[in-house]
């Protein structure tokens, strides 16, 4: 019988195992883990802080003990793989425990180390109120400190979905937040107009945000930040960003890429054909740009897994590459994204444009009903799609989730608006938001009209001195507007056009973007070609 050895036992790691049991009842698999647990879920950590997980032993899924009773597959636990011997096949083990090490040989060795949280090199940074959060230890150390009385002000530094999610769940467990992020915006996922719905959300719910600044010092119950300025906080969590763990695989002389991942081919095997790895020590290829990148995130890990197992038994899966799917929840919005960025098509040289619109999730008649902000973006001119983000309280995973599924299949704008998806009142609308998307891209790739994007308004404001005509209601534009804008309602345009600029650009906006864009097809036709439509509205432009 084949023996096979895991390293690492969670998101990655017990995939392999279990699939290798279920192809051969006769296989030896040993699964060893450096860390108290096996097969926990890393992703529900944070909701242990806030007591939406109250029990954090419920967060470990399964035991050493389960996976021998059921699958014959000897996990253990405490035991940290210190070296590979490729020559002899076997690897060196440490009982962190007991302290004894040990040899085991192997057939097939996988790898799935994980990833290491980062910490920057910043005086106090390994003070005992710092933490970092990896695994069901980390979480119940943070728990216990920030339940103490004197714990009433965390610093979370890092902006990305982790630092995201610990802190909603420290402001819902009464904790007063700060948020620092060295960047310009949390979520790099999301482009920086869209990313405002988070910022907003975030300072509604008294997190103070500090963007631009990078953490300098951390002392006893303060930090202090590049500009100067110093935040409360008797505990820090850092979560910014992590590294892979290739320790061993360097160790062992396996080829590692140039983002720093263990290099494997298109079956997850290293550059030793005995040895495979997978999860988020690997470097991935990415299906859009074509290039090598890194993917930290558990489903691609146990769709790796999967294909590495299979591939131990001779079945070979075809290899897709990674697009980039995430979502994370920031109190009452969902924000998601998936394919790239504007700044990944920029930095590729793509050439795209994009579609910023507000829908409604559902009718609006449901008492539910809320906006949902869409981004996307689509290559020209094929038109096929290179990437979405939408941010909103309704089911935003959901659309972008398809719209996920249709880059997968290398889908265009032309598909995206023929897609026949699921509606009743309480779930979309007869044209869904999705749909939408995709009529406004088209639009925009046939040339049927011209637009900018809120992330354009204040430069045409402010460099270029642009007319601004906000077409909603008086009563509308009262409530508040863009200053300097003209209000010329869609309901009386038609008799006053003598009031937009005949010769030079003009830039029309209402609430959503619906009825600008109706004002603008229709001046379009009457002799105003220079009127362009304002992509994301009075709405976006508010967050903005
Ligand atoms: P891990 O699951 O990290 O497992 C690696 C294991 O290897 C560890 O237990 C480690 O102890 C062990 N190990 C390492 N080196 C050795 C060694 N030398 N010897 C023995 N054992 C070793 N992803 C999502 O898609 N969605 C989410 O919402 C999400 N939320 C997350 C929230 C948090 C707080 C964290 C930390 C991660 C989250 N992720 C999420 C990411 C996801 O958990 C990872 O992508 C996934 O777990 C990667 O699987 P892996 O097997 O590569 O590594």
């Amino acid at each position: 019988p084949k023996k096979i050895i895991v390293v690492g036992g969670v998101a990655g790691g017990m995939s392999v195992a279990a699939r290798c049991r279920r192809l051969d009842e006769s296989a030896e698999i040993l699964v060893l883990d450096r860390g108290r647990d096996v097969s926990f879920s890393n992703c529900a950590l944070p909701f242990h802080l806030s007591g939406i997980v109250p029990d954090s032993d419920s967060l470990v899924l399964s035991t050493p003990a389960i996976f021998a009773a059921r699958y014959n597959i000897e996990a253990r636990v405490r035991n940290e793989v210190t070296s590979i011997d490729r020559v002899a096949k076997t690897i060196a083990v440490t009982n962190l425990d007991s302290g004894d090490s040990y040899h085991e040989a192997y057939d097939v060795l996988v790898l799935s180390p994980g990833a290491v949280p980062l910490r920057p090199t910043i005086p106090g940074a390994d003070a005992p109120h710092v933490f970092t959060v990896r695994d069901v230890v980390d979480i119940d150390r943070l728990k216990k400190h920030i339940d103490q009385p004197h714990v009433t002000d965390v610093v979370v530094v890092g902006g990305g979905y982790i630092g995201l999610e610990v802190t909603e769940n420290l402001v819902l467990a009464g904790k007063k937040v700060t948020m620092v992020e060295m960047r310009d915006r949390v979520m790099m996922r999301l482009d920086s107009d869209i990313v405002q719905l988070l910022h907003r959300e975030l300072h509604d719910r008294g997190v103070r945000l500090v963007l631009n600044d990078a953490l300098t010092k951390v002392g006893e119950d303060s930090v202090t930040v590049q500009s100067g300025a110093s935040y409360a906080g008797q505990a820090v969590v850092m979560a910014i960003g992590v590294r892979p763990e290739t320790t061993l695989a360097v160790e062992a002389g396996l080829q590692i890429g140039t983002t720093g991942g263990i290099v494997v081919d298109g079956h997850y095997r290293t550059s030793d054909s005995s040895i495979y790895a997978v999860g988020d020590a690997i470097e991935v290829f990415n299906q859009l740009t074509h290039k090598p990148s890194r993917l930290a995130m558990a489903g691609p890990a146990q769709r790796q897994a999967r294909a590495a197992a299979d591939h131990i038994y001779g079945m070979s899966q075809r290899q897709t590459g990674v697009i980039g799917s995430a979502v994370v929840r920031v109190f009452e919005q969902t924000a998601a994204s998936t394919g790239l960025t504007e700044d990944e098509c920029r930095a590729e040289n793509m050439s795209f444009d994009k579609v910023y619109i507000i829908g409604d999730d559902m009718v609006g008649l449901m008492p539910d009903s809320a906006a949902m902000h869409v981004k996307l973006l689509f290559e020209v001119p094929t038109g096929r799609i290179l990437g979405a983000q939408a941010v909103g309280p309704g089911n935003v995973d959901k659309r972008v989730d398809v719209i996920a599924t249709l880059i997968m299949m290398g889908g265009t704008l032309e598909d995206m608006r023929d897609l026949e998806l699921c509606y009743s009142p309480m779930y979309s609308t007869a044209k869904d938001v999705v749909n939408n998307a995709a009529l406004v891209g088209l639009n925009i790739l046939n040339k049927v009209y011209s637009q900018v994007t809120i992330g354009d308004v204040r430069r045409l404001i402010v460099e270029e001195d642009a007319t601004i005509v906000d077409v909603r209601e008086p009563h509308e534009y009262a409530a508040g507007h863009i200053k300097g804008a003209l209000n010329i309602p869609l309901s009386e345009f038609r008799e006053r056009l003598d009031e937009f600029p005949r010769d030079e650009p003009f830039y029309v906006h209402c609430r959503i973007g619906q009825r600008s864009y109706n004002v603008v097809r229709a001046l379009n036709q009457l002799g105003f070609p220079n009127a362009v439509n304002i992509g994301g509205s009075f709405l976006g432009f508010c967050n903005h």
